[in-house]
């Protein structure tokens, strides 16, 4: 019986995978076939498979098949893609696994905790009394600038 080309990967490799280059990116190995995952949407520019350490059952992970870290570095018809698989995702993963819902969230830059340096949209289902709480809860409260000032400042770091 020959052996199987793939191999699913090891926690070893998720640790070497942290901040590594895309020659070594645990991610660009899943879009290339050369590490296994659980692939549930494969397209050009965008793959997605189960996280191997689920926060719950159908946690999936969207990811494009370019190498960046950050999503303000994705190309625009990378961006629509990705978010295009995140929407149409998101309903069978609840439907599959009985969700009442699901949190979609990024980790965008290692400052936020990101532990792989390759875009990817984390799609959590979520029920009713889970434990979890909702992305306000990761944020303690404080005093906050002015709305106006940072709309503005916003607005012009973005030129216009
Ligand atoms: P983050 O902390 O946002 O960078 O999330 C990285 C996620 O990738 C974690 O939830 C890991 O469990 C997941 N992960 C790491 N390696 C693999 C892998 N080989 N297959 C599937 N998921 C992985
Ligand atoms: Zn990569």
């Amino acid at each position: 019986m020959p052996l199987p080309r793939t191999r699913h990967a090891t926690l070893d490799d998720v640790t070497a995978a942290s901040y590594a280059p895309a020659m070594a990116c645990i991610f660009c190995k899943i879009v290339g076939g050369e590490i296994a995952a659980e692939v549930v949407a494969k397209e050009p520019r965008v793959t997605a498979f189960l996280d191997v350490q689920p926060l719950a059952d159908g946690h999936v992970l969207v990811v494009p098949a370019a190498h960046v870290a950050c999503i303000e570095e994705l190309e625009p018809a990378d961006a629509d893609a990705l978010f295009r698989v995140v929407a149409r995702l998101a309903g069978p993963v609840r439907k599959a696994v009985g969700a009442a819902g699901t949190t979609v969230g990024v980790n965008n830059g290692e400052a936020t905790g990101q532990t792989i340096p390759h875009v990817h949209v984390h799609i959590v289902p979520r029920w009713p009394d889970d434990g979890a709480g909702s992305i306000h809860t990761i944020f303690p409260r404080g005093e906050r600038r002015p709305l106006a000032d940072v709309g503005a400042a916003i607005r012009r770091a973005k030129g216009g």
